[in-house]
């Protein structure tokens, strides 16, 4: 939940952009089905999160910052 204001930054290296996006994915090699990990992303990085994901093979679903899903297929 967001609360109070407060400004989660983007989890890309080096940026301080305030997230919009919610990256949410899990590496199938060693996370079960239900495992959700979840990366902040600005506008800016958004796409280069996913694709660092994908390229890996990683299952991947974008929200809006402060979504959750139950699982990434
Ligand atoms: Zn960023």
């Amino acid at each position: 939940m967001l609360g109070g204001g407060t400004a989660t930054p983007c989890s890309a290296a080096g940026c301080a952009a305030d997230a919009v996006h919610a990256v949410h994915w899990r590496n199938p090699r060693i996370h079960p089905v239900d495992r959700v990990k979840t990366w902040a992303a600005c506008d800016e990085h958004r796409a280069q999160l996913e694709a660092w994901l994908a390229s890996r093979g990683f299952p991947v679903a974008v929200t809006p910052f402060g979504e959750s899903v139950e699982r990434v297929a």
